[in-house]
C-alpha cells in the first residue's frame, strides 16, 4: 500500500513537470453586431419562404472577436465606418434603401474593441466570411494584421459575376481598394488551422458567394462554436428554405449541410449570420468563455 502511494505520489510530481503539449485554450469569443439592418419583410430576403413564415425582422450584422493565446482574432467588420449616424446615402448611395442600417459610431468593431479593452493594433489576423459590404467593411482600420480570406474571394470581390452586380451591389469597392490592396492577405483554398492547435479552425462554406468561408472555435470547456455567417442567414435556411442573393445554389445546399454535419457530430452550437431571433434569445452581444 505505502508502496503504491509513494509510486503515486512520484507519478504526480513527474506529470506536474511535463509542460502541456498543444493545449492552446481559446480565452474567450465575443459575439456583437455592427448595428442593426431593416425592418423589413424576411421574404425579401428568403425568396422560399411560405406565407405562414413571413414576418418583418430587424437583423444583427454579426462581428466575432476571439481571444486565444497567440493572439486577438476577428472574425468579420462589419459596416463601414463611413455609414455611421445616418450618412448611409455618401458611402452606399444604391444599398441605404433596401438595407435601412442603423449603425451608430460606437458600434463600429474599432470602437467596441476598446470599450473590451483592447486596441486595434492588438488584431493579429482578421478572417473575412466574404467581401459583401456587412463583412469585410473595416478592413482598413487593421492595416498591420494578417487577413485570412479565400482567394477566389478576392477575386470575386474585385470582379463580380454580372448577374451579382458590379457597382452599386453587395460589393462596394471602397472597402477594398487602396491601400487595402497591400496588405497581407493569408489567401486560403479551403480549410485552415489557424494557430494548428485546431482551436480557430476556418471551414471554407461556398455558395453565397464564390469563396464565402466559414469558423469554427473550440472553447476551453471543450464546447465547439460554429459561426456561419452567411452561409445560413436565419433558422429558416436551415430548416430547408434557401436564401436569395446565392452564386451557386448547389454549393449553398452542400456548405449548409457540412455545416449541419459538424455541429451534430461535435454537439456544436451553430450561430447565423443575421438571425434576429437567436441574438436576441441568446442575451447577445456577449462573451462565451
Ligand atoms: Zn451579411
Amino acid at each position: 500500500m505505502r508502496k503504491l502511494a509513494i509510486a503515486t505520489t512520484f507519478l504526480l510530481l513527474l506529470l506536474s513537470f511535463i509542460p502541456s503539449v498543444g493545449v492552446a485554450q481559446v480565452k474567450g469569443v465575443y459575439w456583437t453586431s455592427s448595428g442593426m439592418f431593416g425592418p423589413f419583410p424576411m421574404v425579401d430576403l428568403v425568396p422560399s419562404l411560405p406565407k405562414e413564415k413571413q414576418r418583418d425582422v430587424t437583423i444583427p450584422v454579426n462581428m466575432w472577436v476571439i481571444d486565444h493565446p497567440k493572439g486577438l482574432v476577428l472574425f468579420d467588420t462589419g459596416n463601414n465606418v463611413a455609414i455611421s449616424d445616418g450618412n448611409c446615402k455618401k458611402y452606399w448611395p444604391a444599398m441605404c434603401d433596401l438595407l435601412k442600417p442603423s449603425q451608430k459610431r460606437d458600434d463600429v468593431i474599432d470602437m467596441q474593441l476598446k470599450k473590451l479593452g483592447y486596441s486595434t493594433d492588438q488584431v493579429k489576423a482578421v478572417i473575412t466570411s466574404h467581401a459583401h459590404l456587412d463583412h469585410i467593411g473595416n478592413i482598413k482600420l487593421f492595416p498591420n494584421a494578417l487577413h485570412v480570406i479565400q482567394k477566389k474571394e478576392l477575386y470575386q470581390a474585385w470582379w463580380p459575376e454580372k448577374f451579382q452586380g458590379r457597382t452599386g451591389g453587395a460589393f462596394v469597392m471602397g472597402d477594398f481598394d487602396g491601400p487595402a490592396r497591400e496588405f497581407n492577405y493569408l489567401e486560403l483554398e479551403g480549410d485552415y488551422d489557424l494557430f494548428g492547435d485546431g482551436s480557430v479552425v476556418v471551414l471554407s462554406t461556398p455558395g453565397h458567394t464564390l469563396g464565402h468561408q466559414s469558423v469554427k472555435v473550440r472553447l476551453a470547456s471543450g464546447q465547439t462554436l460554429l459561426m456561419a455567417q452567411d452561409a445560413i442567414w436565419f433558422k429558416e435556411n436551415l430548416e430547408g428554405f434557401p436564401a436569395g442573393l446565392n452564386y451557386s445554389v448547389k454549393d449553398y445546399n452542400a456548405s449548409i449541410q457540412r455545416l449541419k454535419m459538424i455541429r451534430d457530430l461535435e454537439n456544436g452550437q451553430l450561430f447565423f449570420g443575421h438571425d434576429a431571433d437567436q441574438f436576441k434569445q441568446q442575451g447577445a452581444p456577449k462573451w462565451f468563455k
